[in-house]
Formats: C-alpha cells, sequence, structure tokens
C-alpha cells in the first residue's frame, strides 16, 4: 500500500495527549499507522488527498450496539414500550433470524456507523436463533474493512425459568461457554492494529444467570479478553435486581468479578454515587447511549458525574431497534445536549463530546493504539467536509457537534480508505440495502 499524505485540513483535532489542534495541518499514513503530523510535510511518491475545507478528527468509537437489530427498526409495537416491554415485542420476531439476517444487518449497520465517522464498533450478539454465528457478524465486518470488537453474547434463563426472553431464543449454559472458548480461539487478535478483538458478554443480569456471569468472567480473564454486560439501564432493571438479587446493579457486578479495566458495561443510566465511585476505583467502563435512553425513556446517565470521577465513558449507538438510528456522530451531539438538560449549558462542550466519542471509546475497548491523530497510532481517521450547508455560517467549524455535516467526507481505518467523497468505498451499498428489505419484508410476513 503506498503511503497516503492527507493534505491541508482547514482544522485538526488530534484529541492526542495535548488536545491540540493544528490549522492547515497535514498527515502522513505510512503501512496503516500515522507517521508524521504537521504542517508542510512533504512525502514523495505518496497518494494526495486534499483535505481544504475540512476538518479532520480521529475515526468515532462506537462501545456499545446489536448490529442484528437494524432489521427490526420502527417496529410498530415497539416504538413506543419501556425496555421490558419493548423486548418483549421484539423477541419472537429476532427468534426468526437465522445467518442471512445477521450478515446483512451487520453490513448495513457498519455502513451506517461507518458514513458517521464510525472506525471501530462493538457489537453485542446474545440471540443465536436458526444456526446464526458471531462468524457472520465478523464476515461483514471483514467485508466493510472497520476495526471490530464483536462480543459473544448470552441468555441463558428463559420464560420457563422466570426470566424475560422466550425459551426458544435460551441457549444451554455449557453450550455458550463452549461457543466463546471457539471464538476466542479463532477470531481474537491481542496485537497492536488489531482487525478484530472478541469480548465475553452475556446479555444482562436479568437474562443469565450468577453462574454463567462468574464463569464468563474466569474463562474471559483466563483468555485476556474484555468482558461486556447491560447494567443499570432504568429504573426497571434496578427493582428487578434489589428483588431478585438482594442488592443494586454495582454490587451484583463487583461481587461476581465483573469491574476492572478489562470490563465495559452499556448505559448505567442509573449508577448511584457509590456505585461510580466503584467504577472510578476500579477502572471499569462505560458505553453511554444517549439516544437509546431517551427513546426507552430511560433516563438520562450521570456522565457529567463519572467523568469527573474518572471513569472511563465512551459512546453507543445502542441496538438500532431501540434508537433507530446508528448515527455515531448524531449520537455525540445528542450526549452534549442530554448532559447539558441535566446540568447546564455549560456541561459538556462540543469538544469534550467529540473526545469521549474518540479517545474515549478507544480507552473503553482497551485500545491506546486507537483514538488519537498522533504519530505511532493507527491511521483510523474521519474526514468532514465543512464546506456544506450545515457548517454555512459557523464562526468555529471544528466544534463539529454545534454546526457541521452528521455525514464524513472520507474515512480511513487502518490506512485503507473505506468512505471516498461521501460514498463508501469498500462494498454495494445500494445492493446491500436491497437485500436487507427484502430479508425485513420477510420477517414482516
Ligand atoms: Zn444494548
Amino acid at each position: 500500500m503506498p503511503d497516503i499524505l492527507i493534505r491541508n485540513a482547514d482544522t485538526l483535532l488530534t484529541m492526542d495527549d495535548q488536545r491540540r489542534e493544528i490549522s492547515g495541518a497535514d498527515i502522513l499514513i505510512r503501512g496503516g499507522v500515522i507517521a508524521a503530523v504537521g504542517q508542510g510535510l512533504v512525502a514523495v511518491g505518496a497518494q494526495v488527498l486534499n483535505a481544504g475545507g475540512c476538518v479532520v478528527t480521529p475515526g468515532l468509537v462506537n462501545t456499545h450496539h446489536h448490529l442484528y437489530q437494524t432489521l427490526t427498526r420502527a417496529v410498530p409495537g415497539g416504538q413506543d414500550a419501556l425496555l421490558f416491554g419493548w423486548l418483549q415485542t421484539l423477541y419472537p420476531i429476532w427468534a426468526r433470524f437465522g445467518p442471512d439476517e445477521m450478515r446483512s444487518s451487520a453490513l448495513v449497520g457498519l455502513a451506517e456507523l461507518a458514513l458517521s465517522g464510525c472506525t471501530m464498533s462493538s457489537d453485542h450478539l446474545y440471540l443465536y436463533p436458526n444456526g446464526a454465528r458471531l462468524d457472520d457478524t465478523i464476515d461483514a465486518a471483514q467485508q466493510i474493512g472497520l476495526r471490530f470488537h464483536p462480543t459473544r453474547g448470552a441468555m441463558s434463563i428463559g420464560e420457563s425459568d422466570g426470566g424475560l426472553p422466550p425459551d426458544s431464543l435460551v441457549e444451554r449454559e455449557a453450550d455458550i461457554l463452549t461457543d466463546c472458548i471457539r471464538v476466542i480461539d479463532r477470531f481474537h487478535d491481542a496485537s497492536d492494529g488489531a482487525m478484530v478483538r472478541v469480548g465475553v458478554a452475556p446479555c444482562s443480569p436479568f437474562s443469565v444467570s450468577r453462574e454463567l456471569m462468574r464463569d464468563a468472567a474466569i474463562l474471559a480473564r483466563d483468555k485476556g479478553v474484555m468482558m461486556h454486560t447491560h447494567l443499570a439501564e432504568n429504573d426497571e432493571d434496578i427493582a428487578y435486581s434489589l428483588e431478585k438479587f438482594g442488592c443494586r446493579p454495582g454490587q451484583y457486578a463487583e461481587d461476581l468479578g465483573w469491574t476492572g479495566d478489562d470490563v465495559w458495561h452499556a448505559h448505567c443510566v442509573k449508577l448511584d454515587a457509590a456505585e461510580i465511585d466503584l467504577f472510578a476505583r476500579s477502572r471499569t467502563g462505560v458505553a453511554h447511549c444517549p439516544c437509546s435512553n431517551c427513546r426507552l425513556g430511560s433516563g438520562i446517565a450521570p456522565v457529567r458525574k463519572m467523568r469527573d470521577a474518572g471513569v472511563r465513558v465512551g459512546l453507543g449507538v445502542d441496538g438500532s431497534a431501540s434508537n433507530d438510528a446508528g448515527n455515531l456522530v448524531a449520537e455525540a451531539r445528542q450526549s452534549m445536549l442530554l448532559q447539558r438538560v441535566a446540568n447546564g449549558a455549560d456541561a459538556m462542550s462540543a469538544r469534550e463530546a467529540l473526545e469521549i466519542a474518540t479517545r474515549g471509546g478507544a480507552a473503553v475497548l482497551g485500545r491506546s493504539d486507537c483514538g488519537q491523530i498522533a504519530v505511532g497510532k493507527r491511521a483510523d481517521i474521519a474526514v468532514w467536509d465543512v464546506s456544506g450547508i450545515e457548517s454555512a455560517g459557523s464562526w468555529d467549524p471544528a466544534a463539529l457537534l454545534l454546526a457541521g455535516p452528521t455525514r464524513v467526507r472520507d474515512l480511513f481505518v487502518e490506512g485503507r480508505r473505506i468512505v471516498a467523497e461521501g460514498q463508501i468505498a469498500t462494498i454495494d451499498l445500494p445492493r446491500a440495502i436491497e437485500t436487507q428489505n427484502r430479508l425485513a419484508r420477510r420477517l414482516m410476513s
């Protein structure tokens, strides 16, 4: 692969350790890595991409998603329900999924993320009906070329055992652990610059047993992979924990080994002061999903308090059945706005929200090699055209989340151009959308 020189960006938001912002900036990419950053770089033989009229940022990082749900957006029965009712509407539809549905929805969901500036995404796949496998989503990520952190999710307590999901969607706990080992051994890459890293991710405390939570943590640590689940999402979730386990979610997590810098929890809307302190002390990460929290009426996560306490926070779009979009830069704007609703106009700046969406998310996923534009980091880069209507009249186009585009012009992952001039360059997107709509129609019938 030849060197690439991104030249003359109006503003480069590096998100490096000094949070430098450079005008008229160039970035040299060599072998998938950032080789130089500065002004007036010379690179003989490099492919040159003119970034005049653009703001350049690190690629955004999505720390929580259920890609399969891009096939069940805006399902009428789930449009206005709280979490538990919403789940019970959708479970029977998801039970009809198979490998084709998993692959198609992952391809479309990842393409949507890429267009919104995302270079690295996690995914939480916790149901495996009709022969579906984690492999199906990894295949899609490799096709499109995004950096991917799939997590092998699971549900093991069905309705007949007092759980929420139908029995047809739950698996035997021994089978779950066996498949976790299979996908880690087959796909997990611990090296710098890895394109695939696998995590272990029981769905939530209300859909698996204490034993599986504990065993999953032991397995993940034995294998050196990260752990992920849903926690403290709304009031129903807290009530369930108090009634079934006799403690709050933070205590439950701590008792079963689910705190530490190799753990990140989705939502955490209802963490109290003691739980925020626990997460800060233990370096436990949080995937903040503001649109989903609004959509399901779950509440406003205490992100300001978490950040002030030193909790590591990243951003997630959550599944496309509870958002129902998968636009990560729009999600970052929503996170900024929600903290202002809760805490005032100075509670979160556009630049801080963008920091959470980039280096914040990379840190939550354990990726010190990503999330900033600095020499030696992986070349995951978003180029935003600020010469268009969304930025017209802006006095500070680098405040992207206040006035700026919601789609990238160009996107690089590991130095490879995934989006070129606003279009996905690696897959036939119209065809992928056509397949997706055909599968959705089949599920509706
Ligand atoms: Zn979720």
